[in-house]
């Protein structure tokens, strides 16, 4: 046997109860052994001594670790994380309260690094590759920086461009003529909205996308509203997604074959948990909250069964057919504290607007989330139609959509197009401008503050 083929066989999960490889329990065990040292680790797991814990991961038994979640970052930060050979910084976006910040070592840099370029390779850029990055480079966004160093690792030259200056956009386009883009495909989508006429023609336009930060392909496979409505502005002729967050890096990234998202298997371990029960989830086509323990080390952050809050569709085990052998995550449906009861129907704001959008003529669309004398969800869908439409006509076919998915309805509103703009601005104060908010969730801000 090859020295590859015998690595490739120790990545293959065997089968226990934990599908893991032997190469990824010896991993777990340096992984939970350097949690070890960390002195939330050792009061949230409970156990006397580190053998305990070991024993427990070689005895195919290591869901029954608890799970840690962002309120304990947030709470016990000193006690968790590392600032050894620290080299950044980063944040995730729309928090409330003490955002958690992330110190990132440089050997995890390398490794976030290492992760998107999987990405780039898979989409074509390569040496030379003229790329526009409308990724923010501030504010603490960990994507950002991490794909232009990955893009320029490639040998690629990257163009830096903040998607705030449309006017500059248009200038490099039109000049430097970029064969690649990465971004957010709402923000995209709205650049070429603004630009009206001025946008470019699609043979002016890169032709390859890196998604990023949205879902753009569904539970079953198939692209959402936004990717086909940026496929078609910008002409694409292949776009990728990727999921991360910024307190584990880049987490699974999407293949030529369009099969979900490939777990980058040698750097985190997947699971997906009932988000109420936190009973391990086997069915392989069923939605679960996403828990992620890191197997590289060293981190700023070591996550050991880090329950993330975002929900996806799936979590598959069989083989892709581009080859890999790698888990594959379905989209994530949305965030567990953003769902939503809707005549006792659990549903997503991103389900909403995922239908909402495929409406033709409506040219934005929002989700207000706020609670009812009786304490139930009372949702709003805000919609802005296209110009030269009939604004009640529109709504109606949007309410008919909706019935149609979900057999229920939320309530429909035209608004005009400066209130919904109003109160995206006002959400993206707390934001690093990365996303445009679509759901405004009121929930909390009637007696609890
Ligand atoms: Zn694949």
């Amino acid at each position: 046997m090859t020295r590859s083929a015998s690595l490739s066989a120790a990545l293959l999960p065997s089968q226990n109860p934990l599908r893991m490889s032997k190469l990824q329990i010896r991993r777990l065990e340096e992984v939970v052994a350097a949690g070890w040292e960390r002195s939330f680790y050792r009061t949230h797991w409970g156990f006397a001594r580190l053998d305990n814990a070991l024993s427990l991961i070689r005895s195919m038994r290591f869901q029954q670790f608890p799970v840690i979640r962002k309120h304990h970052l947030r709470d016990h930060w000193d006690e968790i994380m590392i600032f050894e050979n620290v080299v950044d910084m980063v944040s995730s976006s729309g928090t409330t309260g003490r955002p958690v910040d992330i110190p990132v070592t440089r050997a995890d840099e390398y490794l976030r690094v290492i992760r998107v370029r999987r990405l780039l390779r898979e989409l074509g850029v390569q040496a030379g590759t003229r790329v526009l990055q409308l990724l923010s480079l501030n504010d603490l966004f960990t994507l950002g920086p991490v794909a232009w160093l990955a893009a320029k690792a490639e040998g690629a030259c990257v163009i830096r461009c903040s998607p705030q200056r449309l006017d500059r956009i248009l200038q490099a386009i039109a000049y430097l003529r970029p064969q690649a883009v990465i971004g957010n495909p709402f923000v995209m989508a709205r650049l070429a909205e603004e630009a009206g006429d001025r946008w470019p023609s699609p043979d002016q336009l890169p032709d390859l996308a890196f998604f990023a930060v949205a879902a753009t392909f569904d539970a079953q496979l198939q692209p959402t509203a936004i990717a086909n409505l940026v496929r078609e502005r910008w002409g694409l002729r292949a776009m990728l997604n990727q999921y991360g967050s910024s307190e584990l890096g880049p987490i699974a990234f999407e293949c030529a074959m369009h099969q979900g998202l490939h777990v980058h298997a040698d750097h985190q371990f997947v699971e997906l948990i009932h988000p109420v029960t936190g009973e391990p989830i086997t069915n392989p086509d069923q939605a679960g909250e996403v828990v992620i323990t890191g197997l590289s080390l060293p981190r700023g952050f070591v996550p050991i069964r880090y329950a993330t809050g975002d929900i996806a569709a799936w979590l598959r085990h069989s083989v892709c057919p581009c080859g890999r052998t790698t888990p594959r995550l379905g989209p994530i449906l949305g965030r567990v504290d953003h769902q939503l009861k809707l005549f006792g129907q659990t549903i997503f704001p991103d389900m909403l607007l995922s239908i909402v959008d495929q409406c033709p003529f409506v040219q934005l669309a929002a989700i207000v989330a706020q609670r009812d004398s009786v304490g139930s969800d009372a949702i709003t869908v805000m919609i802005v139609p296209r110009n030269g439409h009939d604004p009640e006509t529109v709504r109606c076919e949007v309410v008919a959509r909706l019935t149609r998915n979900l057999a229920v309805a939320p309530a429909v509103e035209v608004v005009a197009e400066a209130r919904l703009k109003n109160l995206e601005q006002h959400a993206a104060q707390h934001t690093n401008m990365v996303k445009i908010a679509r759901f405004f969730d009121l929930r909390q801000e009637v007696g609890t503050r």
